[in-house]
């Protein structure tokens, strides 16, 4: 086998194995750019082919899910599950219900989602998993039937100790329920085998709050270390999910002005900024009402709405990317620092291209990628499973303050690995730290 002691020759690899995963060799040379001027010093975090091993999953489960609409036509989607690796726990990453899903894809999050899993210090492995389903104008019994459909294949993959997926796109509460619904049928077992389920019956207080608030977290704790506050920045969030509405919340509590917030048919720009009752009555519209967010722009005056268009060209002093990959290019990162954006904090995975991020680092911005930034959801996850499998349900202020520690271990991680003579470089030590953690675990176990 060749030697794969260069990035080149990790990317070569890869693209000759897998010419067809783009995104994969995107995760990889993320992760691993900032990672191998770190292993020209400590050599023996790669021995006995670690990173052959690293980039290869443990192991990829693809399936058929057929369904029957209300119509009573039948459809078949393409199910996955990447395990990828457990060197730390059980695996551990969402699932994802979209039809942009597939295999390059999943490989991607669930190769970033170690090292984020890594970072929050929490014992978990890293995986994804997700199909081909638009649950889009679909109604609640088709979205039943196909998670039935689904965990019918998946449940024999998964347990508390081997595998806990979560929500990603398309996957939140509803869809959690009736996956586990079906779990806990075929399995047998009422146990912590899914993450983000309601607090109700086994979930975790703050569960869905979590990501968008960790974000807020990590970035209050990057701009004090660089002598700023988050109070008065004007603010521009995309995206209008679970991420992005609770960012937005927080980010109104602590004295922030969110202008715009988007989904796939555009952004809206609120001048004055977002407000409490603003933001509730556009989580009634995306939660209960299953709308769209141009009605934000004709209930409230004042505010536009922008056709197929992100929000980055609205002058911010803050961007807060909390959509999907890939959402914001070199040119959008132009758009915003040339309008003084000085700060980009990545509430989705991989948002920011890489010619993006080069942008934002030549000026000199401030930019935290999506696996520290957004490791908050994960890490209460993580924090689920400890009550599961205690049985015990913790209060909200107990697991706010685990999830403010964690958050702020995550920064304090970054700095320590990632500080140089010009300030922190987050990729640098976000990347390596989170690469250290897994690599020692690994060659613990042996060449397996
Ligand atoms: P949701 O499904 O709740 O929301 C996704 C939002 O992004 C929706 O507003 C959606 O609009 C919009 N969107 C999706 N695809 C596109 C696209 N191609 N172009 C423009 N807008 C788009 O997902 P989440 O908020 O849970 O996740 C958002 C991101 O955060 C993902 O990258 C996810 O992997 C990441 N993430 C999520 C975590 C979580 O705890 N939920 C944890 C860590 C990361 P529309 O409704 O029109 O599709």
């Amino acid at each position: 086998m060749t030697s794969l002691d260069s990035l080149d020759a990790l990317l070569d690899h890869i693209e000759t194995r897998d010419p067809h995963q783009p995104e994969f060799r995107q995760a990889v040379e993320e992760v691993m750019g900032p990672v191998f001027p770190y292993l020209d010093e400590h050599p023996e975090l790669i021995g006995d082919g670690l990173l052959a091993r690293l980039i290869e999953p443990d192991r990829v489960v693809q399936f058929r899910v057929p369904w029957i609409d209300d119509k009573g036509q039948v459809h078949v989607e393409r199910g996955y599950r990447v395990q990828f690796n457990a060197a730390l726990g059980p695996y551990k990453g969402g699932l994802r219900f979209h039809p942009s899903v597939n295999l390059s894809i999943l490989k991607f999050l669930a190769f970033e989602q170690i090292f984020k899993n890594a970072l929050t210090g929490l014992p978990m492995g890293g995986g994804k998993g997700g199909a081909t389903f638009n649950p889009r104008g679909r109604s609640d019994h088709e979205i039943m039937r196909f998670c039935q459909s689904f965990m019918t294949e998946l449940f024999r993959h998964l347990g508390p100790t081997t595998d806990v997926p979560a929500g990603d796109i398309g996957v939140g509460g509803r869809e959690i329920g009736y996956l586990f619904g079906q779990y806990k049928r075929l399995a047998n077992a009422f146990d912590g085998t899914l993450t983000g389920k309601a607090v109700g019956w086994g979930g975790s207080e703050l569960r869905t709050e979590a990501t968008g608030y960790g974000l807020i977290y990590l970035a209050q704790h990057a701009l004090e270390h660089r002598g700023e506050a988050l109070e008065g920045k004007r603010v521009a969030i995309s995206g209008s999910g679970n991420v992005a509405l609770y960012a937005a919340e927080l980010a109104i509590e602590c004295g922030a002005r969110v202008l715009t917030l988007s989904d796939s048919d555009g952004f809206v720009h609120d001048p004055e900024g977002l407000d409490t009752e603003k933001l509730d009555w556009i989580k009634a519209l995306k939660q209960e009402r299953r709308g769209r967010i141009h009605d934000y722009a004709q209930a409230f005056s004042g505010v536009r709405f922008h056709e197929g268009q992100a929000p980055w060209g609205v002058e911010v002093d803050l961007a807060l990317p909390c959509a999907t990959q890939n959402e914001l290019d070199d040119e959008a990162a132009r758009a915003l620092t040339h309008n003084g954006c000085a700060a980009v904090l990545e509430g989705a995975n991989m948002p920011c291209t890489a010619g993006a991020v080069r942008v934002l680092r030549g000026a000199s911005a401030l930019f935290v990628p999506g696996k520290a930034a957004n490791a908050g959801g994960v890490a209460t996850s993580g924090l689920e499973m400890s009550q599961n499998a205690a049985h015990r349900a913790w209060s909200r202020d107990r697991v706010e303050r685990r999830l403010r520690e964690i958050m702020a271990a995550i920064h304090e991680q970054c700095i320590a690995y990632g500080e140089g003579d010009d300030g922190v470089d987050y990729v640098r030590g976000a990347n390596r730290a989170g690469f250290v953690r897994v690599a020692r675990a690994m060659q613990a176990h042996g060449v397996v």
